[in-house]
Order: structure tokens, then sequence, then C-alpha cells
């Protein structure tokens, strides 16, 4: 989800080739952009907590940092893997980087909450979405253990958006049939024009 939903962002863009990454370790990925089909793939849960995980993870969090953007889900970069970077951090606050492993809902509030929505994989475009209130989603950390975590406000938002992407929901699967066919109908004329 990009920050601060609502206000006009750029498409979120590489480091140009050659510029220096603040890690040697660290990589910024490509987002793959919608009408991309695997956005829509459902992702395989981590087995085991690996160094090539703890890349991942990093390189998500360099990415989502970049874009910007509060989360991140792995298949976002291409890697169908159950893995959700988040931040929620207000700009004058510390950054404060979650990784969730496998995170799933255990619970749902039945008392909803609207938020303006957004998408890094569909930039540019915001939509207000209902979900549950408050959540409580169970995951690994990167120590492999369980953790489970109750989340209101944005981050109850912000997991349920990045919980969807790992199961291949996009946030406009939760909007009026009319207003995602055109937001995919743009999208996949824009990626035409491009392919051209
Ligand atoms: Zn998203």
């Amino acid at each position: 989800m990009p920050q601060g939903a609502g206000r006009l962002h750029l498409h979120p863009r590489l480091t140009a080739p050659g510029a220096p990454l603040k890690s040697p370790r660290m990589a910024l990925r490509e987002i793959i952009i919608l009408p991309d089909k695997r956005l829509r793939q459902v992702s395989e849960p981590v087995q085991r907590i690996t160094a090539d995980l703890r890349a991942l993870v990093e390189d998500m969090f360099e990415t989502m940092y970049k874009a910007p953007g509060v989360g991140l889900a792995a298949i976002q970069v291409g890697v169908p893997q159950r893995v959700v970077t988040v931040d929620t951090a207000k700009k004058d606050e510390p950054q404060n980087p979650q990784a969730f492993i496998n995170p799933e809902i255990v619970w749902s509030s039945e008392e909803k909450g609207t938020y303006e929505e957004g998408c890094l994989s569909i930039p540019e475009y915001y939509e207000e979405v209902e979900r549950p209130a408050q959540v409580k989603v169970r995951y690994m950390d990167l120590d492999g253990k369980t953790q489970e975590v109750a989340a209101n406000g944005l981050l109850a938002t912000v997991l349920q958006h990045e919980i969807d992407h790992t199961n291949g929901i996009l946030f406009i699967d939760h909007i009026s049939r009319l207003k995602r066919d055109r937001v995919i109908k743009k999208f996949t004329k824009a990626a035409k024009r491009e392919a051209e």
C-alpha cells in the first residue's frame, strides 16, 4: 500500500543503473503492476527462515521505503511466498519495520472501518474500502517464532490488504464491479501502450 493514500504519488521507479544502494546486500526489486497475472497467484507458505528469505525481506523493506509505501507483499516483487512487510509509522516518527511470515487473520471484528486505499501495484489509483476495523493476525517472525498481533486503525487495514495479496486478492476486488472494470481497463491499455 502506498504511503499517505489519497495524495498524488509518482510512479514507483527503480534506482538508476549504477546508483549506489544503501547496503551492498540490499537491492531494490521491481514492483509488478496491474494487469500482471502474477498478482492473482496464491503464494506458497514459507517452510523455514533461510538466508534467502532474510535477503528477500531486506529487499522488500528497501523497495517499500523507496516507493514509498506502508506495506508490501512478496508477490508484488514477483516472489510467490507468503511474506509481508509493513511500516505504518508517521513521517515524524522513527521507522518501524515489521515483517510478517505466513500471516493469517485468526479473528476479525464485526465493526467495520473505511480507509482510502491504494496499491503500489496499481499506482495513483485510490478508492475507499470497508473492512473489519480490528483483526488478530498470527504469523511467524524472522526468528521462526509464532507470534500474534492485535491490530486496529491503519495497521489493521494494511495487514488485511497485504494478506489479501498473498491470496491473489487486490483491493479493487472490494470495490464496485463498475469501478474495478474501469481501472483494469485503464491499466491494461497503459500496459499495451508501453509494449508497443
Ligand atoms: Zn497492494
